[in-house]
């Protein structure tokens, strides 16, 4: 099979919104009047980000998964995306299923594959997503004229929320790195997390207008938090006793209590109940829920953008004038923040 038979067999569809899809040199979009485009890529990386051996349809899933998941934290519409693909060899038994999971993915969320490219080589898995944003105006003077969710709009006194629940994809990269270990029912749970993760698409969309910042978790909470506590110029409170009951999935906290999972833990943490659960939960990575923050009279709004979204939404901090991030136990006692958050070229 050849590179243009590859593209015929497994990435060409009629499109059905974008003007001009596959097989010309550049697609066409048209954006509706008074809409602006949102734009986000994400490299996959095999052995960096995903093992060679996954199963090609949950990577299909995942690749658009993760670009889903920064276009919910802008709070924009899926339109369309791009697909830039290297493979080592044209294997049907590996294309068919990622094709599968990459457009079963794409059609739930209406998102159209309208180009790419496609070389031999190291598997990478490239895609750049486009959405749509309401245009401008500017929140308030000094931001950008749109009405994407922002990174740098938080402001003093907004609570801080997080939807879902982290820390079980990172369980499951410890499990299958042998470091933990789980039972067999256990870990499908929590591999599903990792490799198939659900971006929050509908609850970023309803909180448009009701968030002031928003960010999705890529490389942990405390690391994505973080970025917003920076472009806002702002710091923040985090209630670790909240993140603990409300972050945590159950099978994470069953887990943390076995001692099967007492291995030991890969950083340092905290020892609530296990000394790795904090860890899980404050800097696990790959869990793609969204963090975000909304001034206190808003609350009954974040409430209703995640029921109608289906979504769990949970309070667990405040934003505060302080620079840095401040974390604090139940009874408000400082808790050390030891915890590391993924950084390709951290020494
Ligand atoms: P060019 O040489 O102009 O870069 P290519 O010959 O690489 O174009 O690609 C031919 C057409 O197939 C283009 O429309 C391109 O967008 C599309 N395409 C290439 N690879 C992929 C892919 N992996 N998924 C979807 N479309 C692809
Ligand atoms: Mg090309």
């Amino acid at each position: 099979m050849g590179e243009f038979e590859l593209i015929q067999r497994y990435f060409t569809r009629p499109t059905r919104h974008a003007v001009l899809g596959v097989g010309d040199d550049c697609a066409v979009l048209q954006p509706a009047p008074g809409m602006q485009l949102a734009i986000s890529c994400d490299m996959l990386v095999s052995g960096r980000h995903f093992f060679a051996d996954t199963d090609p349809f949950c990577l299909g899933h995942k690749a658009l998964a993760v670009n889903l998941s920064d276009l919910a934290a802008c709070g924009a519409r899926p339109l369309a995306f791009t697909l830039a693909l290297a493979l080592p060899d044209a294997n049907p038994n590996w294309l068919a299923p990622f094709a599968a999971g990459l457009l079963a993915l794409a059609d739930a969320h209406g998102c159209e594959l309208i180009g790419g490219d496609t070389t031999q080589g190291p598997l990478n898995i490239c895609i750049t997503v486009f959405g749509e944003v309401l245009a401008g105006p500017a929140l308030r003077p000094g931001l950008p004229a749109t009405q994407a969710t922002l990174r740098s709009a938080a402001q003093v006194g907004d609570d801080i929320y997080v939807s879902g629940t982290l820390g079980d994809a990172r369980l499951a990269l410890e499990a299958l790195q042998g470091h933990v270990p789980l039972d067999g029912a256990t870990l499908a749970l929590v591999r599903q997390r990792l490799e198939q993760p659900t971006p929050r698409v509908a609850l970023g969309q309803a909180l448009r207008g009701i968030a002031s910042a928003c960010a999705d978790i890529s490389d942990g909470l405390l690391g994505d938090l973080n970025h917003i506590l920076h472009r806002s110029g702002v710091g923040a409170q985090l209630d670790t006793g909240l993140v603990t009951e409300k972050l945590s999935s159950d099978t994470l906290a069953a887990a943390m209590q076995t001692p099967s999972a007492m291995a030991p833990p890969p950083h340092q943490g905290a020892n609530l109940h296990h000394p790795s659960y904090l860890t899980y939960l404050l800097a696990g990575g790959d869990d793609y829920e969204l963090v975000f923050t909304a001034p206190p009279a808003l609350r009954d709004a974040v409430d209703l953008a995640g029921r109608s979204s289906a979504t769990k939404v949970s309070r667990v901090g405040q934003i505060e004038q302080a620079p840095g991030l401040r974390l604090v136990d139940r009874n408000g006692e400082p808790v050390a923040n030891t915890f590391a958050s993924f950084d390709h070229f951290a020494a």
